[in-house]
């Protein structure tokens, strides 16, 4: 409450004294896990008030992984959709990053009321902010409505929010650059140092099979004081596997290139179009991936799992969806699940409708371009660049 905020807001002035000379600092505007985001007005020198908001990141963040936010915020951002700086702020270690404040709203609160031209609107300008920080090696990694701001007035969009930022292996961002060896290499798999392909071995009936790791060798490790994830879980397949020695391979996984945003701009799309937001909520990894096999096919996605030397195993089979026909069912049925007052006849032609409307104005580009961003292999799922080119963006 009012209470809370105000109470925030002196920890803040009090953190960073500075600010006070600056902003009047108003409301808190978001609030996240490694930030909360205030609104302040600066009374600029000509005598005109502005507003800006006042990122501040929690004091127990990595110094590098701060500086890596603000310099793609300075490197890419001002242009092309993305956010831009106006100021940064320390004091030990309390740092506020201040931006031009951009009013928005919240998808939830529009989308059920988007028309099918706002929606490729705003995925256009979605694919627009990823090409240009694609160009600069920076992916994103959080690409959700929410740190990607929308005036649906005054059609502004702002890419935001470069916390869990990496860079690919040309990143021309220097502090996305991974400085210190990847822990595995250094430590558990000291044949895979080099970047060098490794010799093939052959099998022979007296060898055990020589097994493929695909491993990723841009990790977080750099980042923390403690082993990443990504080496912990690659570790416990090394373990696991009863196949000595290994062969370790420098192919990255579909989580560390570009392509992952481009597959969350997919699924944005997917919300957009079905009128459900959020589409998929999972509590973990496997009931990710059998939601995610729910729309692509099972059979699809263990192929796609197989490219990248993963074996998933399904139960039974899911056959892929028409992804035109899911999102039509899905927004036909909206208004009649979310039970107003009128009569259920009423409704159910309501949303008959509102679902016939959007047949007749989304064309078939639009599913052809969802089907593209969604392909399950990041190798040949279709890059921002290409996706701008789509038919469905021909007169912009
Ligand atoms: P976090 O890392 O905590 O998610 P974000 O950078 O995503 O921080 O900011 C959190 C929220 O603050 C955003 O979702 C948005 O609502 C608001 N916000 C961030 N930057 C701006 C800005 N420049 N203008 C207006 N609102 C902003
Ligand atoms: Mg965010």
């Amino acid at each position: 409450d009012r209470g809370d905020v105000e109470l925030d807001i002196e920890l803040l002035y009090k953190a960073v004294p500075q600010l006070a000379k600056v902003f009047h600092i108003i409301d808190k505007i978001g609030e996240g896990t490694f930030s909360s985001v205030y609104l302040g007005q600066a009374q600029m020198r000509d005598g005109t008030k502005e507003l800006f908001a006042l990122k501040h990141l929690i004091p127990t963040s990595h110094p590098t992984r701060i500086a890596a936010e603000l310099q793609c915020l300075t490197v890419a951002g001002g242009r092309e959709n993305v956010m831009g700086v106006a100021y940064c702020f320390r004091k030990d270690d309390h740092v506020v990053i201040v931006m031009p404040y951009m009013e928005h709203q919240a998808i939830v609160d529009v989308i059920g009321s988007l028309s099918f031209e706002e929606v490729r609107l705003y995925i256009y300008h979605l694919l627009k902010a990823l090409r240009h920080i694609h160009q600069f090696g920076i992916i994103h990694r959080d690409i959700k409505p929410n740190n990607f701001l929308y005036n649906r007035k005054s059609k502004l969009y702002a890419l935001v929010d470069f916390g869990l930022a990496q860079g690919t292996a040309d990143t021309q961002i220097e502090l996305l650059k991974p400085l210190r060896k990847h822990w595995l290499k250094e430590h558990i798999l000291p044949s895979a140092a080099s970047r060098a392909p490794l010799p093939v071995r052959t099998q022979s009936s007296s060898q055990k099979p020589v097994r493929t790791i695909q491993q990723d060798l841009t990790c977080n490790c750099y980042f923390t004081e403690r082993v990443c994830n990504i080496c912990i879980h690659t570790l416990k397949q090394v373990k696991q596997s009863s196949s000595y020695p290994l062969t370790v391979t420098n192919v990255a996984l579909s989580s560390c290139t570009a392509a992952i945003d481009v597959w969350s701009a997919g699924v944005i799309l997917l919300s957009l179009l079905s009128g459900r937001y959020p589409f998929f909520k999972a509590s973990d990894d496997m009931i990710a991936l059998t939601q995610i096999m729910t729309i692509r096919g099972s059979r699809e996605t263990i192929q796609a799992a197989k490219a990248f030397g993963k074996a998933v195993v399904c139960s039974r089979e899911l056959p892929r969806q028409d992804l035109r026909t899911l999102c039509e069912t899905l927004r036909g049925r909206k208004l009649v699940s979310q039970g107003a007052k009128e009569p259920p006849m009423a409704l159910l032609s309501r949303a008959q409708r509102g679902a016939a409307k959007w047949r007749k104005t989304s064309p078939d580009t639009a599913y052809d371009l969802l089907d593209r961003l969604l392909d399950l292999n990041p190798t040949t799922r279709i890059t921002a660049a290409q996706a701008l080119q789509h038919p469905l963006f021909r007169d912009l």
